[in-house]
């Protein structure tokens, strides 16, 4: 298999510590045409938690193609600079992408200060013991006609959304979860704050508000989703569409879950490069992060 795409990815991650442009994270999305998307990660410029690499190369897809859906014949292949955390996993999975390749590792991303390992960790156990279920929760989604609300700590609404945009493979949660740092211009929701949803929410939208720090006080603690409370045990459905415009719902959040705990098996091959190069020039990106952090001309988050 071509590398190129990984080559790419990488060179995406290298240019972005370069310019100060956020984490030191690139993705390629490759189609069978030749296509190729590049993303990266833009979380602190655009004051967006999921504005992942990974999340920026399929959305560039998705806004370059007008769909969303990646049928197996696309062969649709994405390359990451390091391996992808559960928010990236979900997203990729559920667009259909049938291979992902990664250089980092999530113990690397850990080393250099991002909760991929915690998320995974947690997503092992059952992620959704500790959501609070409460059918009243129904009256207040009704009366701010939505599927998916976010209050602060005084029980004010933040946002209130109904459906996901297509970018957001139409996630309520996610796009709520958007929606809300970009109300408060803040990429980090501040302490106290709560999610009301009708379901639970697909695996994207959890790990999108984790990364927003909803789901847990302080970035070292263990993810309590002490601040989830939903109406209803179905789980939320994303929305894809095809070539053709039509509408896909996908009943896909439970499967994704048990994928990304590793109970069940993805349909994608997922895995690490063998290529030693590839391999050190993408560690040596996350040092040279590491080293902006530690003086001051980054952040990690
Ligand atoms: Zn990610």
């Amino acid at each position: 298999m071509s590398l190129e795409g990984l080559q790419q990815a990488i060179e995406a991650a290298q240019q972005n510590v370069m310019a100060n442009a956020g984490g030191p994270f690139g993705a390629c999305l490759t189609l069978a045409d030749k296509a190729s998307f590049v993303g990266a990660n833009h979380v602190v410029p655009e004051i967006d938690v999921t504005s992942h690499a990974e999340v920026n190369a399929i959305r560039s897809f998705i806004r370059d193609k007008g769909y969303s859906f990646l049928g197996a014949e696309e062969k649709a292949a994405l390359f990451s600079s390091c391996e992808c955390c559960p928010m990236c996993m979900a997203m990729a999975l559920t667009v259909g992408v049938s291979e992902i390749v990664y250089a980092n590792t999530r113990e690397d991303a850990d080393a250099i200060g991002f909760s991929d390992n915690i998320q995974y960790k947690f997503l092992r156990k059952n992620p959704t013991a500790k959501i609070i279920f409460a059918e009243e929760a129904e009256d207040i989604l009704n009366r701010n006609q939505a599927d998916f609300l976010i209050f602060d700590a005084n029980d004010d609404l933040i946002t209130a959304s109904q459906d996901g945009a297509p970018e957001d493979l139409g996630l309520a949660s996610v796009s709520g979860v958007r929606k809300a740092c970009q109300s408060l211009q803040k990429f980090w929701l501040p302490e106290g704050f709560y999610i009301v949803a009708r379901k639970i929410p697909h695996p994207m939208g959890l790990v999108a508000a984790d990364w927003a720090k909803v789901l847990r006080p302080d970035d070292e603690a263990e993810i309590v989703p002490y601040q989830l409370i939903c109406a209803t045990h179905d789980y939320e459905t994303p929305i894809l569409t095809d070539k053709n415009g039509k509408a896909l719902p996908l009943d896909n959040a439970e499967m994704i879950y048990n994928v990304i705990a590793g109970k069940e098996k993805p349909a994608a091959v997922i895995r690490r490069t063998e290529d030693k190069e590839m391999r050190k020039q993408a560690l040596d990106t996350f040092h040279l992060f590491a080293h902006k952090v530690r003086n001051n001309n980054a952040e990690a988050y």
